[in-house]
C-alpha cells in the first residue's frame, strides 16, 4: 500500500493523462493542420548593410537604331533658304569607313537606312551613294534602303546600275509653280524642277523603285493647292513638313541660312493639311513631331542631338561604337513610333504597280 502523499501524486498523474488524451492532443493536431502564412507575406526580415549593395536598379535596355538617316555629305547644288543641313564642311568619309559604320549599325539592329545630304547625288556623280545603296541591300541585307534627293543630278543610267538595290527614292518638291521653287531656292538655271520630278517618277516605275515626295511648307507655298498634281504623280508617301528652325544651321549668328522669313504658324500648317486631307498618301510632320524623332548621323557618323534646338554631335560611332554614341543622340523612340516612323518600308512588301 502506497503512502498517502505518493497516492495523491499518482492520482494527479492519472488525472493529467486523461486530460491530455481527451482534450489537449486533438486541439494541437487541429492547430497544426491549419494553412500556414505564405513566406512572401511573412514579416520582412530586417535588411542588413550587405543587402543594400545588391538592390541597384538594372541598366536601361539598349537603344535600337531601327531607322537611321545618314547625311554623308553637306554639299548641295541648291540654295534652299530654309535648308536645315547646310554646307558647313565638305568632308565625306572614305567608302570603306562608311561601310564599316553601316555594318556596326546593322549589328546594333538597324533595319532601314536613308541616305541624305546635302545632295547625295553630287559626290562622285551618284556613284558613291550607289555603292552604299548596293552594299546595304546586297551585303547587309537591310529590309529598307532609301535616298532623299532634290532629284536634279539623277541620270537614268544610275537606275540601271543601282535601281534594283533601292527601295524608296524621295524627291523634294515644295511647289508646282516653278517661280515659287526659284523663290525658295530649289532650282538651278536652265532646269525645270517640276519637269524633272515627272521624269524621275517614270524612271522609278521603270526600274522598280517606290517613289516618294517630300515638301516643306513655308510662307511661300502655304496657300497652294497641290491636290491635282500629287494625285497625278501618285507617290507611295507624300511627306509634308512644317518649316523648322535649327540654330547654327538656318537660324542664329553662325548659321549659313536665315530661315525666319520662311517660318509659318501651327495654324497655317493645319490649314494646309486640311486642304489636302483627302489624299491617302499624305504624311504630315509638324515641328513637334519632327523634333527628336529622327536618328541623324552626320558626315563623320556622329549622332546629332536636336533637343536644345541645335544639332549637337555625339562622338563618332566609328570611334566609340553605336551604343556609346547613341546615348547622346537625344532620340525619342516614343515620338518616332507616334509619328509613324515604322511603316511598310521594303519595296517587296508594297503593293506597287511597276
Ligand atoms: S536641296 Fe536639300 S540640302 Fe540642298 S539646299 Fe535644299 S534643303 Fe538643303
Amino acid at each position: 500500500m502506497l503512502a498517502p502523499p505518493l497516492r495523491l501524486l499518482r492520482l494527479l498523474r492519472l488525472a493529467l493523462a486523461a486530460f491530455w488524451s481527451s482534450y489537449l492532443a486533438p486541439t494541437c493536431l487541429w492547430l497544426s493542420a491549419l494553412p500556414r502564412r505564405p513566406s512572401s507575406l511573412a514579416a520582412p526580415a530586417k535588411a542588413t548593410p550587405e543587402d543594400s549593395t545588391t538592390t541597384t536598379p538594372p541598366p536601361p535596355p539598349p537603344l535600337v537604331p531601327l531607322s537611321v538617316n545618314y547625311h554623308f555629305t553637306r554639299q548641295c547644288n541648291y540654295q534652299c533658304g530654309f535648308c536645315f543641313h547646310t554646307a558647313k564642311t565638305s568632308f565625306v568619309l572614305p567608302l570603306e569607313e562608311a561601310q564599316r559604320g553601316l555594318r556596326l549599325l546593322k549589328e546594333a539592329g538597324m533595319e532601314k537606312i536613308n541616305f541624305s545630304g546635302g545632295e547625295p547625288f553630287l559626290h562622285e556623280r551618284g556613284n558613291f551613294v550607289g555603292k552604299l545603296v548596293q552594299f546595304c541591300k546586297q551585303e547587309l541585307k537591310l529590309p529598307s534602303v532609301s535616298i532623299v534627293s532634290n532629284g536634279s543630278m539623277i541620270k537614268e543610267r544610275w537606275f540601271k546600275h543601282y535601281g534594283e538595290y533601292l527601295d524608296i527614292l524621295a524627291v523634294s518638291c515644295d511647289s508646282f509653280f516653278e517661280e515659287v521653287n526659284v523663290l525658295i531656292g530649289r532650282g538651278q538655271k536652265g532646269k525645270n524642277h517640276i519637269e524633272n520630278l515627272h521624269k524621275l517618277k517614270q524612271w522609278c516605275q521603270r526600274y522598280g523603285v517606290a517613289f516618294k515626295i517630300n515638301s516643306v511648307i513655308n510662307r511661300f507655298n502655304m496657300e497652294e493647292d497641290m491636290n491635282e498634281q500629287i494625285r497625278a504623280l501618285n507617290p507611295v508617301r507624300w511627306k509634308v513638313f512644317q518649316c523648322l528652325l535649327i540654330e547654327g544651321e538656318n537660324s542664329g549668328e553662325d548659321a549659313l541660312r536665315e530661315a525666319e522669313r520662311f517660318v509659318i504658324s501651327d495654324e497655317d500648317f493645319e490649314q494646309f493639311l486640311k486642304r489636302h486631307q483627302g489624299l491617302s498618301c499624305l504624311v504630315p510632320e509638324s515641328n513637334q513631331k519632327m523634333k527628336d524623332s529622327y536618328l541623324i548621323l552626320d558626315e563623320y557618323m556622329r549622332f546629332l542631338n536636336c533637343v536644345n534646338g541645335r544639332k549637337e554631335p555625339s562622338r563618332s560611332i566609328l570611334d566609340v561604337g553605336v551604343q556609346d554614341a547613341i546615348q547622346f543622340s537625344g532620340f525619342d523612340e516614343k515620338m518616332f513610333l507616334k509619328r509613324g516612323g515604322k511603316y511598310v518600308w521594303s519595296k517587296v512588301d508594297m503593293a506597287l504597280e511597276w
